[in-house]
């Protein structure tokens, strides 16, 4: 069985999520944006093999923590989609502006695309590729624990911002109503800040998707 302990993170309280077979104890970290020795004690204390990186989009506050995490520990970087190479580009000047401690970019092991899927241990996860909020965004999906990892696409009560540049709010529309919402409305998300929704709750109440 997989499970996951969401951590915010950065000053910008990014939730963070350590995902593990609850057997193995494999385990793959998604958004590591930073408070690397929060992340890496939790990891101790659950007893956790962690094995991968998953990145969801590359804004600071979700990959600025990439880099050092993955040369410290050796691991593969997996995602995001090559859309966000304009932001990963960009990891160093965006955490010196936002006072975050300092940042590099990152090449990753594995570049993410729509329908791909990502392992861990025994287990399965869909990605899907849901541009708008940045152009490579990446969502993972465990049909398994009916649990999707929605980074920056939708919040409870709200999506995300789209006056980034690249950002665009056409794009983040669909890719909720056509890739996320299919995910089934007893699905529980785990947006990139705030607490967790369903996909049900808000298609019902958010005031910018709702009724769709
Ligand atoms: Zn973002
Ligand atoms: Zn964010």
């Amino acid at each position: 069985m997989l499970q996951y302990l969401t951590i915010p993170v950065t000053p910008f309280q990014q939730n963070c999520s350590l995902i593990w077979d609850d057997q193995s104890l494999q385990a793959a970290v998604v958004d590591p944006g930073g408070d690397l020795e929060v992340l890496l004690d939790a990891v101790a204390k659950l007893g956790l093999k962690l094995e991968q990186i998953w990145i969801t989009h590359a804004h600071v506050d979700h990959a600025a923590g990439t880099a050092e995490l993955a040369e410290r520990l050796g691991l593969p970087i997996i995602g995001p989609h090559p859309g966000d190479q304009f932001w990963i580009d960009r990891l160093a000047a965006s955490a010196q502006s936002y006072g975050f401690p300092p940042a590099t970019a990152f090449t990753p092991t594995r570049w993410l695309q729509d329908c791909d899927t990502v392992t861990l241990g025994s287990h399965t996860l869909q990605v899907r590729h849901c541009p708008g909020h940045t152009p490579g965004h990446v969502v993972f999906h465990s049909p398994e624990i009916k649990r999707a990892f929605v980074g920056d696409v939708l919040f409870a009560g709200s999506i995300g911002r789209t006056d980034f540049p690249m950002g665009n709010h056409e794009d983040l529309i669909n890719a909720i109503v056509q890739r996320l919402w299919p995910m089934g409305d007893d699905t529980v998300f785990i947006p990139g800040h705030g607490p967790e929704s369903t996909f049900g709750r808000e298609r019902k109440s958010n005031p910018y998707v709702g009724g769709t």
